[in-house]
């Protein structure tokens, strides 16, 4: 067990998410978020409801160009359409995408005033791939990355810990050049959108801060839990960060339509449950990933009991050899900025 009963999780979320209306095809869709929520019930911590309110456009623009945001507004209320091959966008989704970067502003002021011993943000469109200038990979405003600005601003120290199968190259560039904010990733590689290889590890003052962990497909929790105990962790206790915040996707699961690694349930229940640990009371969980509706829900569930201090086993499951090796040469790598290895 790593944390006492009767943690407070607070969930915000907003009907506006609902009518981010993405089309008939898209898998990133409304269902999603009822799986997600359903999730957080299924979990056995105290729920406080919250509606996520709309983030000031001066909170975007910490990490996005004003002419983005005025491109995404307009774009929007002209009536939307796609924004590229993979995103699209609707009159509904200005306020939405809105909400979904608000969430996390209004869920660390929540935290700071002890309202809560962790969050979960149930919102859509998801962010980890909106640059500063453009949507990208289903997203419009990078949700996670303002939150991070926004209380680095504060003098805050923020460890963005991205375990969505897919490399958040935009939570990756907007920190680049920091110490104040360090992106740590794992990520199925090659992979869409391509970046997020080992040598990606920030630059000037932001050297060392930038950790990428790319991992082929097929693997399974035993090499996360390699990667995570080897590298994630004392990283995260050298660094003593003021925050940590998370880019959950679960599209890492097994049952994932859209990728090639083996997560299971109990696999993010263990990555949670020690985030947990080292961050209780400044831990916020973003919804980013994740298409198979069923695997949401119970995953969701098995990462806040996590939270909740349940600790489960292993399952057994097993990746092909060269997921070993890439931890290997990536804990080389973060070895030259990091008292690990
Ligand atoms: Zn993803």
């Amino acid at each position: 067990m790593c944390e006492p009963e009767g943690v407070r999780l607070l969930l915000y979320t907003h009907p506006a998410c609902w009518e981010h209306d993405t089309g008939g095809w898209h898998p990133e869709r409304a269902a999603r978020l009822d799986a997600a929520i359903a999730g957080v019930h299924r979990s056995a911590l105290q729920v406080v409801e919250r509606e996520a309110p709309e983030a000031p456009i001066e909170a975007l623009c910490l990490v996005h160009l004003p002419s983005h945001v005025a491109r995404i507004r307009d774009f929007c209320l002209a009536g939307g359409g796609s924004l590229d091959p993979d995103t699209v966008a609707s009159p509904g989704s200005w306020d939405a995408a809105l909400r979904a970067a608000g969430a996390g502003l209004a869920a660390t002021e929540a935290l700071e005033a002890g309202e809560g011993d962790a969050a979960f943000l149930a919102v859509r469109p998801p962010g980890h791939h909106a640059t500063p200038s453009r949507p990208m990979g289903f997203c419009l405003f990078n949700n996670i990355g303002v939150t991070a600005a926004s209380l680095a601003q504060r003098g805050q120290k923020v460890a963005i810990v991205d375990w969505d199968v897919h490399h958040g190259n935009a939570s990756q560039d907007m920190f680049y050049l920091r110490r104040d904010v360090l992106y740590i990733s794992t990520h199925e590689f090659p992979f869409y959108p391509g970046t997020g290889w080992i040598d990606e590890a920030g630059k000037g003052e932001g050297e060392g801060f930038n950790i990428n962990i790319p991992l082929p497909a097929g693997t399974a929790g035993d090499v996360y839990e390699e990667a995570w105990v080897r590298i994630v962790l004392p990283v995260l206790q050298e660094m003593q960060p003021d925050w940590i915040l998370v880019s959950a996707g679960f599209d890492g699961h097994a049952d994932d339509p859209l990728a090639n690694v083996n997560l299971r349930e109990p696999d993010y229940g263990r990555m949670a449950c020690r985030l947990s640990r080292l961050a209780s009371g400044r831990l916020v969980f973003f919804l980013e990933g994740g298409y198979e509706l069923e695997a949401i829900s119970a995953s969701v569930a098995a990462t806040l009991d996590g939270v909740g201090g349940e600790f489960p086993d292993l399952t057994g499951a097993e990746s092909p050899p060269r997921a070993r090796h890439m931890v290997q040469v990536a804990l080389s790598q973060a070895a030259q900025h990091w008292d690990i290895g």
